[in-house]
């Protein structure tokens, strides 16, 4: 079965965003766990989760993706921030224990200056202090377009940041589409090249979502902005074969792309046109 959906406001809570996926045709979402600027998380509703589990039930609904909030980053140079990480993404983790078995995304982060081993460091510290044997949420690295300092730009840096973690089983990776064709990855004329990397380095059975997007900006340009479907770098015809791709067609897709939800229904409509029975 084909998973895709989009990234939701949370503003309507679950119910509210399930309501809102159906409404454009999607069977799956992504969220941010709290205001993407990060700050305090408002508590989650029982009785809000209840009636979205029956609705995501009788509509086959996907695993769901939260999102950290950017302003996470557990390889900051500066201690309290690295401190405000590590308690929202224990904040997080705990919270997304009210709806087991989902998606918890994060992006690696910025090492701002100390250097990718020093930040590759920081990171692994903080996921081995918040991952724990009784969790029911897998925690996923985003691969990133490599702006700035951030970490994880290649696969061998998310494999590294894998190396480091006590828990492995309760890790996977997304790839985002956009990052990859920005970090200097060839979707467009070697998508089964970039895959093989991808296994080779980290193995593809931790991959867990994608994040589908076109791209504003060509090849290994680094610069992370995403564009509609089919209007970027990337086109149609890539994100063709990417959706329907042997070692990937089976994963939930999540549009990120710059659209209202009129916008996102039509594309979900066009991939869902795409994708091969
Ligand atoms: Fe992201
Ligand atoms: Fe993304
Ligand atoms: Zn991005």
């Amino acid at each position: 079965m084909f998973n895709i959906g989009c990234h939701l406001s949370t503003a309507k809570g679950f119910l509210g965003m399930g309501r809102d996926a159906l409404s454009i045709g999607a069977n799956t979402f992504q969220f941010f766990t709290r205001n993407p600027r990060g700050g305090k998380a408002k508590d989650l509703d029982p009785a809000d989760i209840d009636a979205f589990l029956v609705l995501a039930d009788e509509h086959g609904f996907g695993k769901l993706l939260a999102h950290a909030p950017y302003t996470l980053n557990p390889c900051s140079a500066d201690a309290q921030t690295r401190g405000f990480a590590l308690e929202m993404m224990r904040d997080d983790l705990a919270r997304m224990e009210q709806v087991p078995g989902n998606l918890y995304n994060f992006h690696p982060g910025s090492h701002v200056g100390q250097g990718e081993e020093a930040g590759i460091a920081l990171i692994v510290a903080q996921l081995n202090e918040v991952l724990t044997p009784a969790l029911r949420t897998t925690v996923l690295l985003e691969t990133m377009a490599g702006k700035g300092s951030e970490v994880g730009r290649t696969f061998e840096e998310i494999r590294r940041i894998f190396d480091g973690v006590a828990l492995q089983e309760k890790m996977g990776v997304c790839l985002d589409t956009c990052h990859l064709n920005d970090a200097g990855y060839d979707l467009v004329n070697d998508l089964d090249g970039v895959l093989e990397h991808f296994d080779r380095v980290i193995g593809l059975d931790r991959l867990r979502a994608i994040h589908l997007n076109d791209s504003m900006n060509p090849l290994g340009s680094r610069k992370d902005r995403h564009e509609r479907i089919g209007h970027g770098h990337l086109g149609l015809e890539a994100i063709t074969r990417v959706i329907n791709h042997p070692a990937l067609r089976h994963l939930p897709f999540l549009l990120e792309t710059p659209n209202e939800l009129p916008g996102f229904a039509e594309e979900i409509a066009l991939l869902r046109g795409l994708y091969r029975a």
